[in-house]
């Protein structure tokens, strides 16, 4: 262990007798969301975290922000995380870009769909030339393209630590190698003893299946693994916004819900079994190094392997030589990403008074993370209005849900495709 982890270990070992206005447990984004806009309102915050640092699906995604490809609830979240994105780049010293998002069609159904849903503004149309003069993309497959306005871009990587450092600044308090073992009304248990709070956030992912699993089964969660590669390739030019595909317009909202979709859907389905059969959302984003990352596949599963087949990665390989028309690329990194997978968007539930839920329960938890654990801490705190106070000292009881000695299987699959 390096000196930074001993330290950590050091500072977060003893577990405070002290009542916190709110416990937070999980410090991925959407924890670390929570966290913020409760030290913002002046509450006292302390987050509990498995880990010595962020490394869930909050480092291992794209960094895209993809708020304009968003409809209805998830639209009205990123939205409202839109601005705290902004502000907390500034604050907490992280990379982020107002980018827009580009999307490059390749054939006319995706053009189609692409100008039906500008219909509704914020996105601007290219013809072929237009998008390959402003685009690594190869000019000889596209038919046009277009750019989604108001789209943020950040470093997966770093955004989130800079989060937390942040928080830790503004008073939050974190124990890292704390795990949550089971949570009642005002309580939180954890591997190093029981932490009290007015009101208690779970923000713990896919871990939601293990820690309340009769919650994730009547919320159909289960485990989405996905594979992801960093890259070396010689652009063109560099690729100055996140870039999907066709493929990615089958599993955003704002385009998803078009009837031009399913045209688009057919093509592509009957054109590229295989593709479709990995779940393809083919997408890139380029890191201020240089590097990209490209992906990705999905697979559902309550207890997915760890065993990520070369054969899904060569064809994510493949599909950026025929897009960017380059024969040369090197692979730098290979990792596998997981996040919650529901029927729904979100999980937002109350368990037992003072204890709330949240998860992003599709791939769009960077984009509405924030405005998920936003409406999280503003509900909460509208329910302690009605509620008594909390209990310091309660213990476990009926209330309380503990981890099962085994993990439940669930047999609900999810009826969307999963986004990023
Ligand atoms: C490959 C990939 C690509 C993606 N691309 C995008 C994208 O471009 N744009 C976008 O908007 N979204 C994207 N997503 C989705 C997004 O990354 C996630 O929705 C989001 O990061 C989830 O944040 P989180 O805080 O809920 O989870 P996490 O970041 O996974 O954090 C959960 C935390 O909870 C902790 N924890 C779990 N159980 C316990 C416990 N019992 N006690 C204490 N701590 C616990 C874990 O250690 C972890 O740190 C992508 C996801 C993946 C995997």
């Amino acid at each position: 262990m390096d000196a930074k982890g001993t330290a950590l270990m050091n500072a977060t070992h003893s577990t405070s007798t002290k009542t916190y206005d709110v416990v937070i447990v999980g410090s991925g984004i959407v924890g670390l969301g929570a966290a913020y806009s409760a030290a913002r309102r002046g509450l006292s915050v302390r987050v509990i975290e498995h880990s010595t640092r962020p490394t869930g699906a909050s480092i291992r995604n794209f960094g895209h922000l993809c708020i304009g490809a968003q409809q209805g609830e998830a639209r009205v979240l990123a939205e409202a995380g839109r601005e705290t994105w902004l502000r907390l780049s500034q604050d907490a010293g992280f990379w982020l870009r107002e980018s827009g998002t580009l999307i490059a069609a390749r054939h006319q159904d995706e053009l189609d769909l692409i100008e039906a849903a500008a219909a509704d503004g914020g996105i601007t149309l290219f013809s072929a030339d237009e998008f390959a003069d402003r685009t690594p993309v190869a000019r000889k497959v596209l038919v046009g393209g277009a750019r989604i306005t108001g789209d943020l871009q950040t470093h997966p990587r770093t955004a989130a630590e800079k989060i937390a450092a942040h928080l830790e600044a503004l008073g939050v308090e974190f124990s890292y190698r704390t795990a949550a073992t089971s949570v009642g009304k005002g309580v939180v248990h954890t591997t190093r003893g029981s932490v009290h709070a007015g009101q208690v956030i779970l923000a713990v992912n896919q871990d939601i299946d293990r820690l309340l699993p009769d919650i994730a089964a009547e919320a159909a969660v289960q485990r989405c693994v996905l594979d992801m590669l960093r890259v070396q390739i010689p652009l063109s030019r560099s690729l100055d916004a996140p870039l999907l595909t066709g493929w990615s317009l089958l599993r955003y909202g704002r385009f998803e819900s078009l009837d031009e979709v399913h045209p688009v859907r057919a093509r592509l389905h009957a054109a590229r079994p295989d593709l479709a059969a990995i779940d393809l959302n083919q997408m890139y984003t380029q890191l201020p190094d240089g590097s990209v990352i490209l992906g990705d596949t999905h697979h559902r599963d309550p207890a997915p392997l760890p065993f990520q087949a070369e054969d899904a990665q060569q064809v994510l390989i493949d599909e950026a030589h025929e897009l960017f028309g380059t024969p040369a690329l090197r692979v730098i990194e290979r990792w596998q990403g997981m996040y919650a997978s529901g029927i729904d968007e979100f999980l937002d539930r109350e368990v037992v008074p003072g204890v709330r839920a949240i998860a992003a329960t599709t791939g769009i938890g960077m984009t509405c993370g924030f405005g998920l654990a936003e409406r999280a801490i503003d509900r909460a705190f509208a329910a302690t209005e009605s509620e008594p106070a909390s209990t310091p000292g309660l213990r476990a009881d009926s209330a309380t849900q503990s981890i099962p000695a085994a993990q439940k299987l669930f047999t609900a699959q999810s009826s969307k495709e999963e986004t990023a």
